[in-house]
């Protein structure tokens, strides 16, 4: 029996920090915080954000990389029954602006470096409040340090901010804050916990509207597929950004729940993550495919003692089979695929870790969620391995998107999530992904999945990473172009991969055009932004 949405989420931290207040929660960068120092911060944190006037339903925006900090703001938020509007820090004004203004967020709590960006788009937005924090500030560092990784590499002057009575620093308002707040009524059914934006593939980016029961099931779900007897035991490696879906409730909530220890990065950086596993010796690797292929092509992979991992899982994106074997071999661990999306929380399949799993599927679906693949022609179900759209039920299931009432019928049918990915399933009930509908090239009236030619180019020995999209064509409606990564040191030759194709596919879904380039554009979780090379292609023929 699965037990979900009756208590809100931010009581699990609550449990772990009374019943085990000095178990190690979280280890960023040398430093240990236990639970009960997490719970007493987010405690204090809350009654100061109480203070500036947060109020129930209220959105705060967190605009952090992974740090203490990102957990805190994340919990304080939920247990003034705010709402979480989680905001990638690599946004540009223009994005960030959108993702202000459309959730309408009071407050922000965003790390020091991003103060001028955010500054710059207040006055767009119905910001109240902006609270600052460094991101050593938890660390025993002297100095300041700059998070490496987003646009602004100047560290805001306190003068910039120190008469202005909008603008807080973390560390002082945890300073004055206090251990009680008035308590919230939270209905874990209704109350919405996270506005979680989708990449804006589609147009704009859309506000995912996920309620406290969302994501207590989802985390629920992931608990009972991976462990049994493990409470307490789980040492995490979150190398995923919480303020992305997949590592808020794979790694953070899990993780919480499982009273685990939650190894975090701010960045995934590849021989960081090697470094780490070899000091740190996480248990559960959970991580995007282009991560395990970062792992796996390292120059210096053999030298570090992978053999801690004992379970990865996959998901975002197709995981080729080379990677997951490769890495299986490196780590001795096993590597399970699942797949999800924003809209489910995000998790609705996964392989079984300990029972059969089956490679290139993505598993069974989780307990207490229903999963069919609908005929494109017919809209009804589809046969066995009969190609259609994968729809989804389940308690993971979003509300629908913010402010977007038109949006969310078009993809929310009768308690369906319509996933917008083709897939079918086999006679044992396992389903398989072949690619997103709106990625399908059609040239010359076929049908081609692009993930079927990308396994084929990652078959390749001197392929690291592949790319396959459709671009226009005169005589054939769409051609196929493939864009691929040699490996480290190697060559590669468009007659090479051609022929190394022509073996592996039938003609017509053999690449016309290949472009070899030194790296790929990716999201913050490592997917391959296809619709960077696609714009890129578009604007290449204006
Ligand atoms: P956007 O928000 O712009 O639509 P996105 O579709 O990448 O971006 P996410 O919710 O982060 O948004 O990702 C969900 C999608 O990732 C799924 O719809 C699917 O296309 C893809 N995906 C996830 N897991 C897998 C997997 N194991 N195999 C293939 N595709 C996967």
């Amino acid at each position: 029996e699965l037990d979900y949405g009756k208590r809100p989420l931010f009581d699990y931290l609550k449990e772990a920090a009374e019943k085990h207040p000095n178990k190690v929660a979280i280890h960023f960068l040398g430093k240990e915080l236990s639970y009960k120092q997490i719970y007493v911060d987010a405690l204090k944190l809350a009654q100061q954000l109480s203070k500036l006037g947060l109020k129930k339903s209220d959105r705060v925006a967190i605009m952090l990389p992974n740090c203490p900090q990102s957990v805190i703001a994340y919990y304080a938020t939920l247990m003034l029954g705010g709402i979480v509007v989680q905001t990638n820090p690599l946004y540009v004004e223009r994005e960030l602006e959108h993702q202000l203004g459309d959730s309408g967020a009071k407050m922000i709590i965003c790390l020091d470096q991003l103060y001028p960006r955010v500054a710059h788009v207040k006055e767009q937005t119905k910001l109240e409040h902006i609270i600052v924090t460094g991101i050593q500030d938890y660390l025993p560092f002297p100095k300041n340090i700059l998070y490496p990784f987003v646009s602004q590499t100047k560290l805001p002057k306190k003068r910039e901010f120190r008469d202005l009575t909008h603008v807080h620093v973390f560390k002082a308002l945890l300073k004055q804050g206090q251990l009680s707040i008035s308590p919230v009524e939270i209905s874990p059914e209704d109350d919405l916990a996270l506005l979680q934006y989708t990449g804006g593939t589609t147009g704009p980016a859309k506000g995912v509207m996920l309620t406290h029961k969302n994501l207590i099931a989802n985390t629920e779900q992931c608990r009972h597929w991976m462990y049994r007897h493990k409470y307490g035991e789980e040492v995490i490696l979150g190398a995923l950004p919480f303020f992305h879906v997949y590592g808020m409730t794979i790694v953070m909530n899990l993780g919480i729940m499982q009273l685990s220890k939650l190894v975090i990065l701010p960045k995934f950086e590849a021989e960081e993550v090697l470094k780490t596993i070899a000091t740190q010796k996480p248990t559960l690797f959970p991580g995007a495919p282009t991560m395990y292929i970062a792992l796996i092509n390292h120059p210096n992979v053999a030298a570090y003692d992978l053999s801690s991992i004992k379970t990865c899982v996959s998901g975002s994106a197709p995981l080729p089979i080379e990677v997951q074997q490769q890495f299986e071999r490196l780590s001795g661990g096993k590597l399970v695929e699942g797949y999800g999306l924003t809209e489910a929380s995000p998790v609705t399949h996964c392989n079984l870790i300990w029972g059969e799993r089956v490679t290139g599927s993505i598993g069974l679906p989780y307990p207490d969620t229903e999963a069919r693949i609908l005929s494109l022609e017919t809209g009804e179900e589809a046969g066995i391995k009969e190609i259609g759209e994968l729809v989804v039920k389940g308690p993971q299931v979003m509300q629908g998107y913010w402010k977007r009432p038109d949006e969310t019928e078009k993809v929310l049918k009768d308690g369906w999530l319509y996933t917008g990915d083709m897939g079918y399933v086999d006679e044992r009930g396992y389903f398989y992904i072949v690619d997103r509908k709106k990625d399908m090239i059609l040239a010359s009236g076929f049908n081609i999945y692009p993930r079927e030619v990308e396994e084929v180019l990652y078959e390749h020995p001197d392929v690291k990473e592949a790319a396959v999209i459709g671009v226009a064509d005169r005589y054939r409606g769409e051609t196929v172009k493939a864009f691929v990564v040699p490996k480290a040191g190697q060559t590669l030759s468009e007659e090479d991969l051609n022929r190394h194709c022509r073996k592996h596919l039938a003609a017509f879904k053999v690449p016309h055009i290949y472009e070899i380039r030194d790296e790929l554009p990716k999201t913050s979780i490592g997917k391959i932004l296809k619709r960077e090379l696609i714009a890129e292609e578009q604007h290449r023929h204006l």
